[in-house]
């Protein structure tokens, strides 16, 4: 073991959206002598594979399909644009670095001192980091937070390293002519559906007949079948049992699958993705040696407050899986840092994990708050009143009818005053259209409350204040 050569108030292993945002609260905000440490690139999944290269990606894929819906207003362009992929990757690329200097230069200004370098715990209060060049410190903390994340999954199928992952997706220099896509999360939905809409030919395989499976049927339904409208191939009740490259070595592969229509099919794609899930990053991380406890799957336990169960180490985000979602890391982070180093006003702060409104950037967007209708129902029983919607956004009023995508909404009200304790919603806009009604659930409104907001017309959102 290396000597102990530094010492702080709270030490902060993973430089992704949780870690970054505590680091920087308990020491621009309170003045805690904090160290960070990142293994790879400064922000984590969401800056570097995750949110932000994907968002600019479905923006990509949304200009397509608009190309593509353009020629029913009356432009005479070409539906089919060509797309330069490798331009747009090196541009997106460029981006998400001068976000990593930014997120180094913010760290600076907080007077975090952070270390590129990968750190195991050596006890409640030590740990070890060691740098790209092999040297090692041991940094002495009264606090730790671990807030190392996670990684994709990878299933054990004979050849599946042939495949990529959504990190993959972000290094593609090129389009994929024919892409398989694995799983039934919001990742695999989104990828399909940027990779569907920037022209190459998609396949969905699923484990069972639907995806999104933890949405609220409506929008399962609706997403799926909408899927299908547009094109992109889903092989239902499918698993995977070989991949190989082709014998001609050109780059692409034969999955060996079957699904509902076939007992044993091939395909033949020059990509294949998996998205079944991802793991917590916590191989290396010496848990044992500061006996911090992991659940069946891995993840560290930790309870509202961010408490593990050893005194003095917290942790947050994805490593503890509990929402997976980059604003939920950086809200508990901070909370963790106000309570930690924020004196007494501040001795009972933490994250509220109730009402966290949720977004896919599937085509179209998917927006969720709240309990699903079977969720609703089996907390409130037959207290339970549900408003549904159903129409063709205006936008479409100049398209075919085979071109209208839909739009589906649900309210779903509890109790005597109606509370709402549920909102989902699919279509074009939602996800800009989420983050205002959240507000609304959020602070308790009832059916009532919606009821009395006057309509803005002509819009999409309006229907949610008209519902009958
Ligand atoms: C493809 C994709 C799309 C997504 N899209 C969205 C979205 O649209 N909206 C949204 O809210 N969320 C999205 N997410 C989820 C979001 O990215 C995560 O929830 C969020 O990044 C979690 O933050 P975190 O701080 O817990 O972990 P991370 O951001 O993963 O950060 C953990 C960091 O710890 C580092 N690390 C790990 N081990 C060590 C170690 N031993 N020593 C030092 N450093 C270490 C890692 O290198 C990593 O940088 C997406 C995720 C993916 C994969």
């Amino acid at each position: 073991m290396a000597p102990i050569t530094k010492e702080c108030d709270y030490l902060v292993i993973g430089g992704g959206s949780g870690g970054l945002a505590s680091a920087r609260r308990a020491s621009g905000q309170w003045g805690a002598k904090t160290i960070a440490v990142e293994s790879n690139r400064l922000g984590g999944t969401c800056v570097n594979v995750g949110c932000v290269p994907k968002k600019v990606t479905w923006n990509a894929a949304t200009i397509a399909e608009t190309l593509h819906e353009a020629k029913a207003y009356g432009f005479s362009i070409k539906e089919t644009a060509p797309f330069d992929w490798k331009t747009f990757k090196h541009k997106r690329d460029a981006y998400v670095e001068r976000l990593n200097g930014i997120y180094a230069k913010n760290l600076d200004n907080d007077h975090v001192e952070w270390l590129h370098g990968r750190a195991h715990l050596l006890s409640k209060n030590e740990a070890e980091v060691i740098f790209d060049d092999g040297s090692k410190e041991t940094i002495r903390a009264k606090k730790i937070l671990l807030a190392t994340g996670g990684h994709p999954n990878v299933p054990k199928v004979p050849g599946s390293e042939l495949g990529i992952t959504s990190d993959g997706f972000f290094d593609l220099e090129r389009r994929p002519e024919k892409v398989a896509l694995v799983g039934a999360g919001y990742i695999a939905v989104e990828m399909a559906g940027m990779f569907h809409h920037l022209g190459s030919e998609t396949h969905l395989f699923i484990r069972h007949d639907k995806f999104l499976r933890n949405f609220d049927p409506m929008i399962q339904d609706k997403i799926v079948s909408e899927y299908e409208r547009q094109g992109i191939i889903i092989h239902r009740n499918s698993s995977q049992s070989k991949v190989e490259k082709h014998s001609e070595n050109d780059g692409w592969l034969k999955l060996h699958y079957s699904d509902s229509e076939t007992k044993s099919g091939t395909l033949d794609i020059d990509c294949l993705l998996w998205a079944i899930g991802r793991n917590p990053e916590v191989e290396d991380l010496g848990l044992e040696k500061a006996g911090v406890k992991q659940n069946e799957r891995g993840q560290i336990i930790a309870d509202e407050y961010q408490d593990t169960n050893v005194d003095g180490i917290y942790s947050l985000g994805d490593v503890c899986g509990k929402i997976e979602l980059t604003p939920v890391a950086i809200a508990a982070g901070r909370q963790l840092a106000n309570r930690l180093f924020g004196g007494p006003d501040f001795k009972s702060a933490k994250l509220d994990y109730t009402n966290i409104p949720s977004v896919v950037f599937a085509h179209p967007e998917v927006g969720s708050i709240g309990m699903t209708e079977p969720e609703a129902r089996e907390k409130y029983g037959d207290n339970v009143k549900v408003y549904k919607t159903g129409f063709t956004a205006m936008y479409y009023a100049m398209m075919e009818p085979d071109e209208k995508a839909p739009s589906s909404y649900k309210l779903i009200c509890a109790g005597a005053e109606k509370k709402v304790v549920g909102l989902h919603i699919l279509g074009s806009g939602c996800s800009e259209m989420l983050q205002g009604f959240g507000v609304a659930v959020k602070m308790g409104a009832t059916k009532k409350d919606f009821d009395s907001c006057v309509a803005i017309h002509p819009t999409s959102a309006e229907e949610l204040v008209t519902l009958k």
